[in-house]
């Protein structure tokens, strides 16, 4: 079992498997991408497959699949289906834009994709072309409707952003009557690829719940589960349920027990922090499993009691302005 020094349990692995993305959401990247990362530079599938598995043994136990955009990068289905396979691993889960998703779903399913976790931001298209400088909200639907097709459970992303989509946060809930599907509004982080300066928030989780509130009186609080991010409530009469999640203003790092790994290999212990260990980097140079879980148990003794002390100990080297493609969003 892997337990960091503050007594949190680590079970949950998100892994970005690519930095690409084929929309350019302006609180992500800017417009002309990024310096995408070379083919060297980023670990291949048998690297991962290793390392997964390495942290299946140490306690991983639910695997989330994130970039980028996972489905840009060739042969994914193949990579996933052997991810799928590793003993130990309960759970394997995948967050996507949406746009090259649809006819994948059946696959996704036979290989026992367990949730989706699907990006959207507005129901509008042309707001929907503003935010991420692509018209592909018809096939974001459409993924949308072939998971619920197939039964794979979906929660639906919304990142709030002031004077862009909060006209779309009652909308977004409408879809949430007739359907069992969760919509989690994420307040937005400062990973936008640039310089932005993030003075104050106007759209945090309190200012998201007071418009929520206003729309739906008797919106019940429900019980969160375990290391849960979200605030979650039901609405009476709605079959799905509505989150926000608190990701700037941190309120649940308490009860974190995940790690990233980016594209490059880096782990790290925090969303905020700067990268703890390279893991590609020891897997290339030819260290055992041994020395590697040795050099994991040491980071998950250093981690950071949370994603401000995290924040304050990386500012002394470099400023967050990364992506969060870059990141494992
Ligand atoms: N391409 C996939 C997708 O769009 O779901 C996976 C990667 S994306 C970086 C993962 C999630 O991070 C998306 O739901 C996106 O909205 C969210 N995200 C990206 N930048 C963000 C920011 N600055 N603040 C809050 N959420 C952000």
């Amino acid at each position: 079992m892997l337990i960091d020094n503050h007594g949190r349990i680590i079970n949950y692995l998100r892994l970005a498997v690519t930095d690409r993305c084929n929309l350019r959401c302006f609180y992500c990247m800017p417009e002309e991408g990024l310096e995408w990362l070379s083919r060297k530079e980023l670990m291949t599938y048998e690297e991962m497959l290793r390392i997964c598995n390495l942290l299946i043994q140490m306690g991983i136990d639910k695997i989330r699949i994130t970039g980028g955009e996972p489905f840009v990068r060739k042969d994914m289905m193949q990579f996933l289906t052997s991810l799928s396979k590793l003993s130990g691993l309960k759970q394997l889960t995948i967050t996507t834009n949406g746009v090259l998703t649809a006819p994948l779903v059946p696959e996704l399913k036979k290989i026992g994709i367990h949730s989706v976790n699907l990006s959207l931001d507005t129901l509008d298209r042309n707001r929907f072309f503003s935010i991420t400088k692509r018209d592909e909200l018809p096939n974001v639907l459409a993924t949308l409707e072939a998971l619920l097709k197939h039964d794979i459970e979906v929660k639906l992303n919304a990142v709030v952003m002031d004077g862009r989509n909060t006209q779309d946060i009652i909308p977004l809930i409408e879809l949430t009557k007739d359907q069992p599907i969760s919509i989690r509004f994420i307040e937005e982080m400062p990973f936008n690829g640039g310089d932005a300066h993030y003075t104050k928030l106007r759209w945090d989780y309190l200012q998201i719940l007071e418009t929520i509130t206003q729309a739906y009186p008797s919106i019940q609080k429900i019980t969160d589960e375990a290391y849960s991010t979200s605030y979650n409530y039901h609405i009476p009469g709605h079959q799905g349920s509505v989150g926000i999640i608190a990701a700037y203003t941190r309120t649940f790092c308490g009860s974190c027990n995940r790690i990233r790994i980016t594209p490059q290999g880096m782990l790290k212990t925090c969303l905020y922090d700067n990268g703890v260990l390279n893991m590609k980097d020891l897997v290339r140079d030819g260290l055992s499993d041994e020395v590697i879980a040795k050099d994991l148990l040491f980071v998950m003794q250093q981690r950071a009691k949370d994603g401000w002390e995290a924040e304050n100990k990386r500012k002394q080297n470099a400023p967050v302005h990364e992506s969060m493609a870059t990141i494992g969003g």
